[in-house]
């Protein structure tokens, strides 16, 4: 059925950069053949499911969305790959993102943009925009997604589905291609909270093979959203300390409507008995300038690996004989990466050359360590935070690719938690009022409070 609506609707939507028709059937098949010979089962065998393209995937194509990996196999699965694959759930194919998961809309990938499903003219929210248009227009039940600075949580929020990003270090990155790596998490992309929860369990606990992996088991997640979801969630919210973020929702850039909406339910959980505080963190306002010194920093550092000597694409220079090896790398990385690509790699280059260390990776470091401290103070006060997942609705295709940072300025409610490493998701909050389209409520709790998370998420959902 998956397959079918994915021939229906793909064709307009591009969610997908591959799609593996056999791979998915042939597991769906020893899933049936496994039903009828009476073995145990995982509880989410069969469940088809697609994995953004950052993942890579023995036997398939993995490209991160870009030109430089293009025609890609990896030779081995990544962790998280591997544990679907354990629990045998039909990978459906690798789903469309903003080149090396750096943007807001999934206009930055190298092979077109993917379109809003509530409307085409619109972005899915990015980078991970692919993973939450296939679960939203119900191509996949099921969807993996990245996020370091959103790129889980917003696309939820754009596309009226739900998004999680773990705690930092709860979900392995082994065998994920690396943006910036102290930030960079795996999450679920669902239509609930707890279809969320049921993936999460799969993928999250610890992995030796990833050195910044939590040496804890995943968490219990789908017990915990069930928890939530209990009596309409008025038992989990009764006496739920629930911090308002002023720094998260004063902001300038936030819709009329999503700010209403935001509104509308903070009163709804007062009315289930919910204890409504408002928090301050004063440093939340220079997270979007700490983040893009440190995201370009890390990716420029990890993007080197793309050398053009050991894979990836490779040109040579044109007009030249016999190129040395550095013009090769240059003439390739130039044909290769778009322009945000290479804008970070500029950036992050800069801000770490000799000299300028302390004045800009470091500064932001410290900002990093502040916001931190922000948020302590703000758990002292409240057992979950909100806010909006993101300020508006989905703009239209194009509006924002010629200002980097209009486009930079959706991630303004996600990118502190990153920085924090601690736990949030973003479930529908209803539709605009001015445009009829999907916003999305972000429940934020500390690190490995995943399960508070879940379970205050499926109470307010
Ligand atoms: N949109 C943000 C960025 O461009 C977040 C990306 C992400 O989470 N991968 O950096």
């Amino acid at each position: 059925a998956h397959l079918d609506r994915i021939a229906q609707v793909d064709g307009v939507l591009h969610a997908f950069l591959q799609v593996d028709a056999e791979g998915a059937l042939a597991t769906a098949r020893e899933v049936d053949a496994a039903r009828a010979a009476g073995e145990e089962l995982h509880p989410l065998a069969g469940v088809p499911i697609a994995v953004k393209d950052i993942a890579c995937t023995e036997g398939l194509p993995t490209t991160a969305g870009s030109k430089m990996l293009e025609g890609w196999v990896a030779p081995y699965d990544a962790t998280i790959v591997r544990r679907l694959r354990d629990a045998r759930m039909p990978i459906l194919g690798k789903t469309n993102m903003d080149e090396f998961a750096m943007g807001s809309s999934t206009e930055h990938s190298a092979f077109g943009p993917t379109r809003n499903p509530w409307d085409v003219t619109r972005i899915p929210g990015g980078s991970g925009g692919g993973s939450s248009a296939a679960v939203s227009s119900f191509m996949a039940p099921l969807a993996i997604g990245s996020d370091t600075g959103g790129s889980i949580r917003q696309p939820a929020a754009v596309t009226g589905s739900v998004g999680a990003k773990p705690t930092y270090g709860g979900v392995s990155r082994y065998g994920i291609i690396a943006l910036a790596s102290s930030l960079d998490q795996i999450g679920p992309c669902s239509r609930t909270i707890a279809d969320a929860a049921a993936l999460h369990e799969v993928i999250g606990g610890h992995d030796p093979l990833d050195s910044t992996s939590i040496d804890a088991p995943a968490p219990a997640a789908l017990e915990a959203a069930r928890t939530g979801a209990a009596e309409g969630g008025s038992a989990a919210l009764k006496g739920l300390r629930v911090g308002v973020v002023k720094e998260l929702v004063d902001g300038e850039g936030f819709q009329a409507g999503v700010k209403e909406l935001f509104e509308a339910r903070l009163q709804q959980l007062r009315e289930a008995g919910a204890e409504i505080v408002e928090v301050s963190c004063p440093s939340f306002a220079l997270g979007m300038a700490a983040y893009y010194l440190i995201l370009p920093s890390e990716a420029s550092s990890n993007l080197a690996r793309y050398d053009a000597m050991r894979y990836g694409l490779r040109v040579g220079p044109e007009g030249v004989d016999a190129p040395s090896a550095e013009q090769v790398m240059a003439a390739s990385r130039d044909a290769a990466f778009g322009d945000e690509v290479k804008r970070r790699i500029i950036l992050g280059t800069y801000a770490l050359s000799s000299g300028y260390y302390d004045a800009y990776y470091g500064k932001a470091q410290k900002v990093r360590t502040l916001i931190q401290r922000d948020f302590d103070a703000a758990f002292e006060q409240a057992d979950v935070l909100v806010s909006p997942s993101a300020p508006t609705t989905a703009f239209p295709l194009g509006e924002k690719l010629d200002d980097p940072l209009a486009m930079y300025l959706n991630d303004i409610a996600t990118i502190p938690v990153n920085l924090a490493g601690v736990c949030a998701l973003s479930l529908p909050m209803g539709l605009a009022p001015e445009d009829g389209l999907p916003t999305g409520f972000q429940v934020i709790a500390p690190a490995q409070a995943d399960e508070r998370m879940y379970s205050a998420g499926a109470a307010v959902e």
